[in-house]
């Protein structure tokens, strides 16, 4: 098989934001092979997106040859900006960058690869396929953002859905973690530090006693609370000009996650909890407090598929008959497939050989590639 595809698919640069190049490459190919300008189309994730960006998701609806329910194969399109740049270039069986600056993007347009390679050889082996939804979503990076706003209407009522990013090409991954983002605001009073410290407030102080409370009942890092179990980070505290002022404000924020909707919940009640009462303990001469607001943004949901839909069992059996021992995994981090389940269509991701993504480190397994791509090819004519 040729690597050239997926070494000029890395090649362009195309950070979240910033896809028209990369899907422009795309539908060229598509366009090449035989699929009609009317099955290709856009939608405007993008407009609803908080960085903006050139261009929506690219989705390519097309009819079945043979009867069978409608079968989605989706990557997303664009990379972390380290990749920018990147000079793919082959090293016996792997793919690295050749500016030892910049990443690779494998991460993830192998995967954005994998679909396409997948299409071509089916348009030019004339292969009998059941209907196809190709789907290749933007914004992934930046908070699964072109899954989250896609215009689902336009995918086709898909039935059995395979998303590929990051990893080995025998991982199912069929759930992942749900989470949920905090913007703590501290207001203390402001005050002299050397002439009348004792009339102001400090956010710092209302801050630490909070955090300290968290630490010591368990409630940030790694929280385990008899079968729960989920995490939480303080993860960026900024506040304060001047050394010779009572620190008045602080803003924090901080993140909650758990496979557990209910107990991800709970997590982000204690860390409200905690700064609520810390407000109220820490008082100037007056008796005065400061105050605290916490608004929570919910980022996505967790999910799990069960092992026996299938979805997973075509995926496992693909895996297989590729002679690859096929496992599956829960992800503790987000992927397109939470909005995806989300939206109604339970999306197993498997991956296609990156490790070491989003680092100048990253590298393509070529072997795991092109057993990506066979699995792709078995998925998207039906065999499993
Ligand atoms: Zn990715």
């Amino acid at each position: 098989m040729s690597l050239d595809l997926v070494m000029s698919m890395m090649e362009i640069p195309g950070k979240s934001g910033k896809e028209r190049q990369i899907a422009e490459f795309i539908v060229a190919k598509l366009k090449k092979s035989g699929v009609p300008e009317s099955a290709i189309q856009f939608d405007n994730a993008h407009k609803k997106s908080h960085i903006g960006g050139e261009i929506g998701n690219l989705i390519v609806k097309l009819p079945g040859t043979v009867r069978g329910p409608r079968r989605l194969l989706m990557a997303h399109m664009d990379t972390v900006p380290l990749c920018v740049g990147a000079k793919p270039s082959r090293d016996g069986d792997v793919i690295r960058s050749r500016d030892p600056r910049t990443a690779l993007g494998g991460d993830d347009r192998a995967g954005a690869a994998v679909i396409l390679q997948t299409w071509l050889t089916i348009a030019k082996q004339g292969l009998p396929h059941p209907p196809l939804t190709l789907f290749w979503p933007i914004q992934e990076e930046v908070g699964l953002v072109g899954a989250r706003y896609v215009s689902a209407a336009k995918l086709g009522k898909p039935q059995l859905c395979f998303n590929w990013d990051g990893g080995a090409p025998n991982v199912a991954v069929v759930g992942a973690t749900g989470d949920d983002h905090l913007e703590i605001e501290v207001h203390g009073l402001a005050s002299h530090a050397g002439a009348h410290p004792e009339d102001g407030v400090s956010a710092a102080v209302i801050a630490s006693r909070a955090i300290a409370q968290l630490h010591e009942e368990g409630w940030h890092g790694l929280v385990v609370k008899g079968k729960n179990r989920g995490t939480s980070n303080i993860g960026v505290l900024q506040g304060g000009e001047a050394t010779n002022v009572v620190l008045d404000s602080l803003r924090i924020r901080a993140e909650a996650r758990s496979h557990d909707p209910a107990f991800r919940g709970k997590i982000v009640a204690a860390i409200t909890k905690a700064f609520q009462a810390a407000a109220k303990q820490v008082k100037n001469a007056a008796g005065q407090c400061g105050k605290v607001t916490v608004d929570v943004r919910h980022k996505y949901e967790s999910f799990r598929i069960d092992e026996q839909e299938p979805v997973v069992q075509s995926a496992l059996a693909a895996i297989a008959a590729t002679g690859l021992e096929p496992l599956t995994r829960i992800s503790n981090g987000g992927l397109d497939a939470n909005w995806m389940t989300a939206h109604g269509f339970p999306t197993v991701t498997l991956g296609c050989g990156q490790s070491g993504i989003h680092t100048v480190k990253e590298e393509l397994s070529i072997p795991q590639y092109e057993r990506a791509c066979e699995i792709a090819l078995l998925l998207a004519t039906g065999k499993h």
